[in-house]
């Protein structure tokens, strides 16, 4: 993972279960979170493995300890990078990306459940793949919508899908924080920052 900076963004722990991982959150050189969604979460043996290679300065610990033959280190609960790591600017188009860009919510109704992926103008009538023609639905929205305009399936979109920038998946991204949050990582986590700004 250490080897190449670009994948320092994709080996997150996803579901940091308590304690028992013990996942060390990585702030990029200007302490602010690499990621938020997922949010830049390493296992200890990675924030280990960082710190002996120096890439990292240590910020907080967890109270446990590793022993290697030679030495006891207490694990890292917080790491920032030595060397920056530039934001990528373009969001991947991924299933994913698609649906944290619209909050997991159906784009016609706003229903939450039972999310699919629905071509606005239909790839029937050339309709293409894109950020802008691509958005999350509900099964019943996506049927009722069918082969339809959006004209003439009665549907109205919430707001008009276009390709988002990183700092707005950031912010989409804080809204859905992992369901552990160890207490120190919470100086350099905002989740309560207005958004809507
Ligand atoms: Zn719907």
């Amino acid at each position: 993972m250490l080897d190449d900076h670009g994948d320092f963004r994709t080996h997150f722990v996803r579901e940091p279960a308590g304690l028992r991982h013990h996942p060390a959150l990585v702030l990029n050189a200007d302490f602010r979170p690499l990621s938020y969604y997922p949010l830049s979460l390493w296992p200890w043996q990675e924030a280990i493995k960082a710190v002996v290679l120096d890439r990292v300065q240590i910020i907080a610990e967890y109270d446990e300890v590793v022993r290697s033959q030679k030495e006891a280190i207490r694990i890292p609960s917080v790491v920032v990078l030595k060397d920056f790591v530039k934001p990528q600017k373009r969001v991947a188009f991924t299933r994913f990306n698609l649906f944290l860009r619209d909050e997991f919510c159906c784009q016609y109704c706003g229903a939450r459940g039972d999310l699919t992926f629905d071509h606005v103008v239909p790839r029937s009538r050339g309709g293409v793949t894109s950020w802008e023609n691509v958005v999350a639905a509900c099964s019943p929205c996506n049927l009722k919508k069918a082969n339809k305009s959006l004209r003439n399936s009665g549907l109205r979109l919430r707001r008009p899908p276009r390709q988002p920038t990183t700092e707005e998946m950031h912010a989409v991204g804080r809204r859905f924080p992992p369901n552990f949050l160890h207490e120190s990582w919470m100086d350099y986590l905002y989740w309560d920052t207005e958004l809507d700004s």
